[in-house]
């Protein structure tokens, strides 16, 4: 059988990192005075927020189309909505077409952002994996390259690149805290941390419904989940039960994986607009989150990736004035800031 298991290297990551320099690089990493104060840790803050197109995902994106062969027709891919967001912009920068596969599950503000950088969209099925299958039908039909939202050895590398920023910028950083999905995110920070500083530990966050990379690594091997409503709607769908390398990577490289609810996200949203005044994803604050909700307890200096900040504003709103929000077969209880 071929040998299908990682080769990535920190030297990818560097080569990664040469592609985005004065594009998608050098976000700011800002330390959080309060969660420092509450959890007697210093707590870095790593704004991905404040990417072009409002996400980490740029970077990997960036760093898939260089990495084209000469002569792509154009790009496909299916999303949850950054990454297609990420894709649409990297290939507008080449002139090339961009077609994004999406579920019904998909927010219409990350819709939105999408056509508005002049991709295509389709919006396929309730699941990532009915977009997926359009995606695949693109490859065979029209000749389109498929980029993996996270496994793919350059989106991979280029997400790695903010591992590299955080431990260059702090290595005194002990414990990184990673949201979860696909695990390409994780994967790559945890590869560029670890090369540069062997006992860092990375920690991955998902919300526990439709947690398919931990459920992927208690069962040995990708797994498929149902997928639901979340207020983390960027950590929604699988992992793909064909996983070549974000599975292995994470089941190499993560030290832990923790999981939090819609509630313990909720909190999370109005703590990190109220004590550090930044709008991000429920997606981005699983790891502030999980340290507020008591189920994890930090031993050293410790960082986390907001990831995002393309949230469905109305949703928002309602988080940081205590109101319900219904997502949806659940309601969560609106909860007022500090009650
Ligand atoms: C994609 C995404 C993640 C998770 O990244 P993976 O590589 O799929 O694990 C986290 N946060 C946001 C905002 C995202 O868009």
């Amino acid at each position: 059988m071929t040998d299908l298991s990682p080769s990535l290297t920190l030297n990818d990551i560097r080569a990664g990192a040469d592609v985005l320099r004065g594009v998608a690089d050098d976000t700011p990493l800002v330390p959080s005075p309060y969660l420092e104060a509450q959890f007697g840790q210093p707590f870095w803050l790593k704004l991905e927020n404040m990417q072009p197109i409002g996400a980490f995902k740029l970077r990997g994106a960036l760093n898939a189309v260089a990495n084209l062969p000469d002569g792509t027709a154009g790009v496909t891919c299916c999303s949850t909505g950054n990454h297609g967001r990420g894709v649409a912009y990297a290939a507008a920068e080449k002139g090339m077409r961009a077609v994004v596969c999406m579920s019904e599950l998909v927010p219409q503000a990350k819709v939105d952002g999408i056509r508005a950088l002049g991709a295509e969209v389709r919006i396929v099925g309730r699941s990532q994996d009915d977009a997926f299958a359009e995606s695949r039908r693109l490859v065979a039909e029209e000749g389109l390259v498929e980029i993996s939202p996270f496994d793919d050895p350059f989106v991979i590398a280029g997400q790695g690149t903010i591992g590299l920023e955080i431990m260059e910028r702090r290595p005194e950083i002990e414990t990184l805290l990673v949201p979860l999905s696909g695990g390409g995110l994780a994967a790559g920070v945890a590869l560029a941390a670890k090369a540069l500083k062997p006992s860092v530990k990375v920690i991955g966050i998902s919300m526990d419904r439709g947690a398919a990379m931990y459920e992927s690594l208690r069962a040995g091997h990708p797994v498929e989940v149902a997928e639901y409503a979340s207020l983390a709607d960027s950590l929604g769908g699988g992992i793909g039960v064909e996983n070549r390398l974000s599975y292995p990577m994470c089941r190499a490289l993560l030290d832990d994986v923790i999981l939090v609810t819609e509630e313990e996200i909720y909190r999370a949203m109005q703590t990190l607009y109220y004590e550090d005044r930044i709008v991000a994803e429920g997606g981005c604050v699983v790891g502030t989150a999980a340290v507020q909700a008591g189920k994890l307890t930090l031993t050293g200096p410790t960082a986390t990736v907001i990831t995002g900040r393309n949230l469905d504003m109305d949703v928002f709103t309602r988080i940081v004035s205590g109101r319900d929000v219904i997502l949806g077969d659940v309601t969560i209880k609106g909860m007022p800031y500090g009650a």
